[in-house]
């Protein structure tokens, strides 16, 4: 799947929101005229014809801090890595480290699979997925071409010579159509068919990956939590979830705008209905804030565990002082909706 293509001399992230700041979206878009992300998908003038240039695009690689992403002109391979060591010049060795980096490669395979099988969403074809004997995970899927929604939202108009927008760059003609049909696409083909797979228990085979609005590696009380519990219920009440509904997760075709597939669902998984926490748009503001005021969230959906972390952390002060700036509920309101719903 080609989430951006790279441009020589520039640096492209992988995805707009990158994975170490869910919800804070970084522009890191190198600002060069010509190759930069604003600037129209064809080539500028160089030494290098644009067939060229398309044979060396067509064929890359490159990492951030916890996965290793390679392209063929066919194939998508995308690989786990393990914990990066940095040193600083005047400390010590800083790790970056994110929990469930390997299973969530599994994790992601596995709700291809599921989805492939049950629906008739667009998702990447999976060839293979597996494991390296370091603990390293790959997923290998066919490549699907075309551009992210949050490509769109920086490129130049996409109409043909002669019918372009009037405008500046980037065209907000072009992305508002891109959007709508994102939108449309996510009501109207992903969610009543994710809706219709259910199970009684939450996750995918026994493993839970956390919600991307959540960040439990640093958030009290989660921090440090090894594993999520797939808490079995007697009906099948969970239902399929993506989990990071996203404009940098929707592929479009740059000629149609229409939606072509929905990729990256490392966070997907049956969970309590609501919990995607759809807002009805793909803007970029909209999900950067799908992280803060957590409280009614939590208590909505993660009450169980909540509760029993809550219980285990030993410095209640922090805990309080979340509580009154709304990022965790009172565990008395949290109980009190947990015996509402017996
Ligand atoms: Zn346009």
């Amino acid at each position: 799947m080609l989430h951006q293509q790279p441009r020589a001399g520039c640096y492209t992230p992988p995805r707009e929101a990158d994975e170490r700041s869910p919800f804070e979206t970084p522009d890191r878009r190198c600002k060069r005229d010509g190759i930069d992300g604003t600037s129209d998908a064809e080539p500028a003038e160089g030494p290098f014809s644009k067939a060229e240039v398309a044979r060396v695009l067509s064929s890359h690689s490159y990492q951030t801090e916890d996965t290793a992403y390679e392209f063929t002109t066919t194939t998508f391979r995308k690989t786990s890595r393990l914990t990066v060591g940095h040193p600083k010049p005047d400390g010590p060795i800083f790790r970056w480290f994110r929990s469930w980096n390997h299973e969530r490669i599994t994790n992601e395979a596995k709700a291809m699979e599921l989805v492939s099988r049950n629906t008739t969403i667009p998702v990447p074809r999976l060839i293979d997925h597996g494991g390296h004997p370091d603990g390293r995970r790959y997923l290998i899927t066919e490549r699907i071409e075309g551009i992210t929604l949050s490509e769109i939202q920086r490129r130049s108009c996409l109409q043909p010579l002669g019918q372009s927008h009037p405008g500046d760059v980037p065209c907000q003609q072009c992305f508002d159509q891109a959007h709508a049909n994102a939108v449309d696409f996510i009501n109207t083909t992903v969610l009543p068919q994710l809706a219709k797979l259910t199970s009684h228990t939450r996750g995918i085979d026994g493993f839970v990956m956390p919600p991307r609005w959540l960040s439990p590696d640093i958030q009290p009380p989660w921090r440090g939590m090894k594993q999520w519990k797939t808490l079995p219920r007697e009906e099948p009440e969970y239902v399929f979830q993506h989990g990071d509904l996203g404009a940098h997760n929707v592929m479009v075709n740059p000629d149609t705008l229409q939606a072509t597939a929905l990729i990256d669902w490392e966070y997907a998984g049956f969970y309590p209905p609501g919990m995607e926490r759809w807002t009805g748009t793909l803007d970029r503001d909209v999900y950067a804030k799908l992280g803060r005021d957590l409280a009614r969230p939590i208590a909505e959906f993660l009450g169980e565990e909540y509760l029993e972390y809550y219980d285990k952390w030993s410095d209640k002060d922090e805990l309080q002082g979340l509580i009154e700036s709304g990022q965790l509920p009172h565990p008395d309101e949290v109980k009190r909706g947990l015996q509402q719903a017996e």
